[in-house]
């Protein structure tokens, strides 16, 4: 058998890639005539290719990689446990000590009484998870009939069914999702987009009582909970306007509905809070976990439940639901360590108080620049709106996308990954970058920018 290695020619490793490997949330056909990007290694804040480029990764790999590549503490834990017990399952009266350990130390660093884990193998597990977590408390309330969960369009809950019918993308709404009955959608905050011409207060409130409007209509004895991210991650980093989430968690509140939070891309110091709900002062009584959690080095996600929740499931007989990696030790392990470390090298305190106010004001400069409209920033998560006319909040003729697209490119060519969602920019870079790598983002960020601004005038898009 052929060994294939980093070594291997890129086009070798490119062809194999596309005669076997069938990739996420790409198209094949396209791959295979341009053929992937091998990544080959990586450290800090910054990726090598096959052709030895070094990229400055400012997407933290998916929106996971918070405490940067390269750290070999938490090699070393994964090592230590594979040796110790590589594998033991937590099913069936069964338990193992990184399960519960970091069981427990979540509890501690989770908000108010979100004392109890239930173990995924990511995001999308955990949302399925939760679909079943909340209409199983009811049930067991004795109002079986509370079983629609609200979410919104353009929200990402993940790529599982469970996942997917939650979420509100287009593109997935037309490929097999949603699946799940009991599923509604209402409107996203998204105030550049879709805000017209109310200022975005008004916007934030108006976006939020759809909220209290679909369960008035749904009927709140049959609404079982509604579902979001603090800011959207994948539907184009949209912070909400400051209006909006108080007024979900009032409604929320009135009508006796559960809060889940889904804290993958927010939760774990993204936001420079430890969790995105906190940032915003919401309550949650579920939180979704994944990502950061483990910087990304070992898959694994879970559900932080809070005490009434978990009360009422464990005393209503077995609960049957489970992922034979729920709480797999080596991911639980590292998961650990990678807590150790965020929480010993303030890692947070210092994106709160230094990294983030400094992106901040470079982020918000960017939008001097012509192609620019809205910069939006929280924490280590960032978006622009790219227009072609800044006071009408335009979108280009071209197809939507396009011109997001020539500059997702141009970052590349830059040795920058930054991600494009129709026309807005994203970045969400390590937790580690520090005021010099921010530095260099934003320069590579201007450079791609007027080549984009170049390349469209001559293309005639602008
Ligand atoms: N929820 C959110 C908010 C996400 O951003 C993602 C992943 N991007 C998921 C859920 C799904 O997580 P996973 O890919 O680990 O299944």
């Amino acid at each position: 058998m052929n060994v294939i290695t980093n070594h291997m020619p890129t086009d070798e490793l490119q062809r194999l890639d596309a005669a076997h490997h069938m990739h996420p949330f790409t198209d094949g056909a396209d791959l295979a005539k341009t053929g992937a990007r091998v990544i080959t290694g990586a450290d800090g804040v910054t990726l090598t290719d096959s052709n030895g480029h070094k990229i400055l990764d400012a997407m933290s790999g998916l929106w996971c990689v918070n405490i940067g590549y390269g750290r070999r503490e938490l090699a070393e834990a994964a090592s230590r446990q594979m040796m110790e017990l590589p594998y033991y399952n937590t099913f069936f009266q069964t338990t193992h000590v990184p399960a519960i350990a970091l069981a427990s130390k979540l509890a501690e660093l989770a908000p108010r009484d979100l004392n109890h884990v239930f173990y995924a193998g990511g995001g999308s597990e955990a949302n399925d998870t939760n679909i079943r977590l909340v209409r199983h408390y009811w049930m067991q309330k004795g109002q079986p009939e509370r079983n629609i969960i609200i979410s919104r369009k353009n929200a990402y809950h993940g790529s599982t069914l469970g996942g997917g019918s939650l979420g509100g993308m287009s593109g997935m709404q037309t490929q097999g999702v949603p699946v799940i009955p009991g599923i509604h959608h209402i409107d996203q905050p998204d105030w550049w987009s879709e805000g017209g011409d109310m200022s975005p207060h008004d916007f934030g409130l108006e976006r939020a009582r759809q909220l209290e409007k679909a369960i008035e209509e749904l009927g709140a004895h049959r609404v079982a909970a509604f579902i979001a991210e603090p800011v959207q991650g994948a539907g184009g980093v949209i912070v909400p306007p400051d209006s909006y989430w108080p007024e979900i968690q009032r409604i929320c509140d009135e009508h006796g509905i559960l809060l889940i939070a889904d804290e993958v891309i927010c939760g774990f110091g993204r936001t420079g809070h430890w969790f995105g709900s906190q940032h915003y002062d919401i309550r949650p009584h579920i939180m979704t976990i994944a990502k950061g959690l483990s910087s990304g080095y070992a898959p694994i996600g879970g559900s932080l439940v809070c005490d009434e929740v978990a009360e009422v499931v464990n005393g209503a007989g077995d609960f049957n639901h489970g992922y034979t990696y729920s709480g797999h030790p080596v991911a639980c392990a590292v998961a650990l360590e990678n807590l150790r470390i965020l929480e010993e090298e303030k890692i947070i305190d210092r994106v709160a108080a230094e990294t983030a106010p400094y992106l901040a004001e470079k982020w918000q400069g960017l939008t001097d620049h012509p192609l620019v409209g809205e910069a939006k920033i929280v924490g280590m998560m960032g978006s622009i709106a790219l227009t072609p006319h800044k006071d009408s909040r335009a979108a280009f003729a071209a197809e939507a996308g396009t011109v997001g697209l020539h500059c997702r490119t141009r970052c590349f060519a830059n040795g920058l990954v930054m991600r494009h969602v129709g026309d807005r920019m994203i970045i969400a870079p390590p937790l580690v970058i520090t005021k010099d790598e921010i530095d260099t983002l934003i320069e590579r960020a201007v450079t791609s920018l007027d080549e984009t601004y170049d390349l469209i005038r001559a293309e005639g898009l602008y």
